[in-house]
């Protein structure tokens, strides 16, 4: 298919991220084109970008059918020659609006119906421009000749966010109409302004002033959005919006959603920065004194430079909290069928979402029992119960449901995690907040054996039992 295919001009890239995303017009020198979805793009030219947290963030607005993010397609070399395979890696454009006027003799049209034909430039692709081929002229007594076609820079807008071409037919025709006759656009007196431009048919010989398209007039004589995305080929039911007209190149038809994350490496502070840099000396350390003996081997080497700017003791806390981290990610790894989690508070620990969404990829059934909030009854500040269902639509998430008087205030406090009962985490510590720097936690990890299958036959007598609930 690549022979429908034209380079039409060259956007920087960070353009398609603020300017031209899809859905945005761009008004070249002699078209204009819509960025077409990015159901259209070439994955395969599209380079993923691995990073959990903004992923999380990207779902969190659009939804979990978001599958992963990607670098917009672009050409690997500077010189590309121009017919080659290469040349056509891009991102895909339609011309839109899809109607065209022939500056020499007005003729209005759908750019795909035949009357006007591409004219390519390869090795300059942004003078690529359609031609009223063998235009006579207005009055078709010239001699033929090929003759520029430009956008009819009339378009139609919604403040739901549709686009769609101007009704010319509809337009010049004072509404609906049978007649099906060639219309043509044509300017009278010396300026520019919309009451002296003009659409005519040449069949009935209806015409109408542009003036018409705008202000209250324009409610009257322009028909109701139609729901149209044009760069998804799609339309919405029922848009109750009264569509306008609107020039193209008017600055406010698209705005970019931007959503930013903290880009890998990412860390709350220097110790853990560094700890991060370099785990390999730390990943098998036991204790503080441990820690104490690596800072000043690290410090004579000079292998992690600032290192020995901090005590034993911070680094040690640091360590621990990783090593939780890394407890835990074993244990979601590790699990094939069914995963039960218990309060960690681990909602926001962008390692943890993503390997509990590969679990939940690979067919592995995720139970969860969270503390509720302050707002739902519950013990903790943070809505965890809601972070996680949004995050993770698929997981089954639980609270402590039956609280009798003797457990009035009582908080689901135990940190647990077991994989396919063979698999087991226990831990005091949480993933997350100031507390982990300053407490002394402790957990151990036990694989095969009676404890990790009855932690979790346990976990789930307690949802048998109604003890816990659905959230
Ligand atoms: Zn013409
Ligand atoms: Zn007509
Ligand atoms: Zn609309």
């Amino acid at each position: 298919m690549t022979r429908d295919k034209s380079p039409v001009g060259a956007v920087r890239p960070s353009q398609i991220l603020w300017t031209y995303g899809p859905g945005a017009l761009i008004d070249l020198p002699s078209l204009s084109v819509i960025t077409m979805g990015n159901d259209r793009w070439e994955k395969d030219r599209c380079i993923p970008i691995e990073e959990a947290r903004l992923l999380a963030a990207v779902r969190n607005v659009l939804g979990p059918q978001v599958e992963g993010l990607r670098v917009p397609p672009f050409q690997q070399s500077e010189e590309v020659e121009a017919f080659s395979a290469e040349a056509l890696i891009g991102v895909p454009v339609r011309p839109f609006p899809r109607w065209l006027r022939c500056v020499k003799c007005g003729l209005l049209s759908e750019y795909d119906l035949g009357l006007f034909k591409i004219k390519e430039d390869r090795f300059r692709p942004e003078n690529t421009r359609f031609v009223h081929e063998g235009c006579k002229g207005s009055k078709g007594n010239l001699p033929a000749k090929d003759a520029d076609a430009v956008p009819a820079r009339f378009l139609m807008a919604c403040r739901n966010g549709h686009l769609d071409d101007f009704p010319w037919h509809y337009f010049v025709h004072s509404g609906p109409s049978d007649c099906k006759g060639t219309l043509r656009f044509f300017e009278s007196g010396a300026s520019l302004q919309t009451e002296n431009l003009w659409v005519k048919c040449d069949e009935c010989g209806a015409s109408r002033s542009m003036a018409h398209a705008f202000g209250k007039a324009g409610k009257e004589n322009l028909p109701q959005c139609r729901g149209r995305h044009p760069h998804l080929d799609r339309y919405d039911d029922d848009c109750g919006e009264q569509a306008r007209a609107v020039l193209l190149g008017a600055t406010n038809s698209w705005f970019p959603i931007t959503l930013s994350a903290l880009a890998i490496p990412l860390s709350r502070d220097p110790i853990s920065q560094l700890v991060q840099d370099g785990w390999d000396y730390f990943e098998d350390v036991e204790s503080e004194a441990e820690v104490s003996l690596v800072i000043k081997t690290l410090k004579k080497s000079g292998a992690l430079p600032g290192i020995d700017k901090h005590t034993a003791s911070a680094v040690w806390n640091v360590v621990a909290t990783r090593k939780t981290e890394q407890a835990l990610l074993q244990v979601i790894k590790t699990a094939k069928k069914k995963f039960f989690l218990t309060s960690f508070v681990a909602y926001d620990v962008a390692s943890i979402l993503t390997a509990l969404a590969e679990a939940t990829e690979r067919g592995v059934e995720i139970s969860m029992l969270l503390e509720s909030s302050d707002a739902h009854g519950g013990g903790v500040s943070v809505d965890a119960i809601g972070h996680m269902k949004k995050a993770l639509p698929s997981a089954k998430v639980f609270y402590w449901r039956e609280k009798t008087d003797a457990f009035f205030g009582g908080k689901v406090h135990a940190k647990v995690a077991v994989a396919d009962e063979v698999l087991c985490f226990l831990s005091s510590a949480n993933l997350t907040g100031h507390a982990m720097e300053k407490n002394m936690e402790a957990g151990v990890l036990i694989r095969g054996g009676d404890i990790p299958r009855k932690l979790h036959q346990h976990l789930e007598a307690l949802i048998t039992t109604k003890i816990l609930e659905r959230a």
